[in-house]
């Protein structure tokens, strides 16, 4: 069912990076600049340094003001260094902060773009995997890896240059003695992007079953699938646990060698340069300046090590952040304008995840303004045509079309104001009541919001303590029927021409259930509304009622119709009238009840009908 989130190649990434470096070309060149000046002041100190023992070595003219002369300017490139220094870290950081802002809010606006007929098969653990802990991984990187590396290679370049300008032999026997550190960084790179990409996707996995065992627990428990799903669990934290320790282990064997590597190069320069003074090709202080050089190199270079390990982590997460803009739009050029409210199906076949088909070959022409009913057994495929209708999947061959245009090429908000699909999901998010509903309509006014939940029957907004303001989820929620009722609400700011129900209360207790098809009866004026009915009391009272038959539109036509053709229809109206004594529910409105459907609940109630407790219940129509 769900497809898997691409990873970016190392193209895009490396694209994606120049192009984030580009967008903060000047803090680039102003955290460069800065480190060049911060690392040229700290070469000083040790060229000073060795000016001090070569001085004294000398013991001629005025040894004590020399001595004090050349401390003090080490003293001075040391406090300018540190003041640099600080000065470079802190546009580092603020580069780091902004950067990592651009990318997380890339990925977010990138995940709400993303069609809903693809958003729906992607795999919601990964997604938030992604959202979440590789968008914090590149964060911190920026925010810290950067900076403190570009500080750590402008050090090291500059010292090894100095090394080198200060004595060539020196400088390359010292270089030479690096090699171990290239070789240990290079052993361990070959290594750590396929490992750390391994570890990133396994914890994503693990991240999505449990995500998704926890939404399905009522589901997990009925059907008593406990076990099963542990041990998808246990399967899914091996796995991460394995891909854990590869890394791990990466690092157990980067770490040591590079200790022992940095420290070859002042060994290196001692031993050298002792042969050389003792040969009298240079002097103690070229000698000591050098040595003190090697030892400096070896901080930033453990800075190196340190954030290599992070910085690999980091680009497998920006490759997986990256990732979703390859994700399959599926969207065949721009949509143009539905023509009108017309909405068509012509020889539509859907298969789930290139399975069999599930709807096979439909035909279908719903008129503005009339009330269709779909009914069929379950399993018939009346949710997926229902889906398909919404745009929320595409036909796998054939069409479905608002006005002439494909239902699912519509962009989102074109889409809302043409085609909604109500089931019983909905979603109330922790935010005030005015945001809740200006989700569909951002600039929409206190009176259009208020008109809304108005509609629908949502007088309770009056009572709760701040009116539109109120917080829901801080210590106020809503209940099924409210909640019900606020996406209903949406769905009127949302105007759309055509309105699917699928199920919207068949899950609800019967009197909230009642309440909401009253809400609902508000919203159905004056729109076509397709039912998926599962109550045939929707059927009878529909324009049309259309049959599905194991993916295929069997039937079509009104009630009557259907009924004196004798057909799938007439069976099916008949096992349901004789489970109501034998009377016509349609002539006798006050038998709402059972259904054929084992999963029916209540049912859609277009006309004046009434419920069950007797109660005149208001219908459209
Ligand atoms: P019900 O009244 O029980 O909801 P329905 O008529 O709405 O049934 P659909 O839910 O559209 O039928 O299902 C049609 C077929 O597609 C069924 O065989 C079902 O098993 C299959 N199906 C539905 N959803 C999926 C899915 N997400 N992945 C794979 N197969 C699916």
């Amino acid at each position: 069912m769900s497809a898997m989130v691409p990873v970016a190649g190392g193209a895009r990434v490396r694209a994606a990076a120049w192009a984030d470096l580009r967008a903060e070309r000047g803090a680039v060149a102003g955290l460069l600049l800065l480190n060049v000046l911060a690392s040229a002041a700290g070469l000083a100190g040790p060229w000073l340094l060795g000016r001090i023992v070569d001085a004294v070595r000398a013991g001629s003219g005025d040894v004590l003001g020399t001595v004090d002369r050349l401390a003090l300017g080490v003293l001075v490139f040391t406090v300018a260094q540190v003041l640099l220094g600080r000065w470079a870290l802190a546009v580092g950081y603020r580069f780091g902060e902004r950067t990592a802002a651009r990318v997380r809010e890339r990925f977010l606006a990138r995940a709400l773009a993303l069609p809903p007929s693809v958003a729906e098969h992607v795999p919601a653990g990964d997604l938030v995997a992604r959202g979440s802990t590789d968008a914090s991984v590149v964060a911190t990187t920026l925010r810290r890896a950067v900076p403190e590396v570009v500080v750590a290679v402008v050090q090291a370049g500059l010292l090894i240059a100095a090394v080198l300008v200060l004595n060539p032999l020196l400088g390359l026997c010292g270089l030479v003695c690096l090699v171990g550190v290239g070789a240990a960084l290079r052993w361990y790179l070959r290594r750590a992007r396929p490992a750390y990409l391994t570890e990133a996707a396994t914890g994503a996995r693990l991240a999505d079953v449990v995500t998704s065992t926890a939404k399905g627990a009522r589901t997990i428990e009925a059907l008593a699938l406990e076990d099963r799903r542990a041990q998808a669990a246990d399967a899914a934290v091996a796995d991460a646990r394995a891909a854990r320790l590869r890394t791990l282990w990466l690092r157990t064997v980067l770490f040591p060698s590079f200790d022992v590597s940095c420290a070859l190069p002042v060994v290196g320069v001692l031993l050298v340069g002792g042969a050389m003074h003792a040969n009298g090709l240079v002097s103690v202080g070229v000698v000591v300046t050098a040595t003190v050089y090697m030892r400096q190199l070896v901080g930033p270079l453990d800075t190196l090590t340190l954030w290599v390990e992070q910085v690999q982590g980091a680009i497998a997460s920006y490759a997986r952040l990256e990732g979703l803009a390859e994700v399959p739009r599926e969207e065949p050029g721009p949509a143009g304008s539905p023509e009108d409210d017309r909405i068509e199906v012509s020889g539509v076949r859907y298969a789930y995840d290139g399975g069999r088909d599930v709807l096979r070959g439909v035909d279908l022409v719903v008129r503005p303004g009339e009330r269709l009913a779909v009914v069929g057994a379950s399993g018939a495929g009346k949710s997926t045509l229902a889906r398909l209708l919404a745009g929320l999947d595409r036909p796998r061959t054939g069409s479905v079309t608002v006005g002439g245009t494909p239902v699912a090429d519509l962009p989102p908000d074109r889409l809302r104001e043409q085609v909604v699909l109500v089931t019983q999901d909905h979603h109330v998010f922790h935010d005030t009541v005015r945001d809740n509903l200006r989700v569909v309509r951002p600039h929409a006014s206190d009176e259009e919001l208020r008109g809304a939940l108005e509609a629908v029957g949502a007088r309770w907004i009056d009572d709760l303590p701040r009116g539109l303001d109120t917080e829901i989820g801080a210590g106020i929620s809503l209940d099924g029927a409210r909640a019900q009722q606020l996406s209903l609400a949406r769905v009127v700011l949302a105007g759309p021409h055509t309105l699917i129900l699928d199920e919207a209360t068949a899950l609800l207790d019967p009197r909230t259930a009642r309440e909401t098809e009253r809400s609902l009866a508000a919203l159905l004026r004056g729109r076509t509304v397709i039912a998926i009915a599962h109550r045939l009391q929707t059927a009878h009272d529909a324009d049309r009622v259309a049959v599905l038959e194991a993916g295929e539109l069997v039937e079509l036509g009104t009630h009557d119709q259907l009924v004196s053709a004798g057909g799938h229809y007439a069976r099916l109206w008949a096992s349901w009238h004789g489970g109501h004594d034998g009377r016509d529910p349609g002539r006798q409105p006050g038998a709402a009840g059972a259904s054929p459907h084992p999963a029916a609940g209540t049912g859609t109630r277009w006309r004046s009908v009434r419920d069950t407790d007797g109660n005149a219940t208001a219908g459209p129509g």
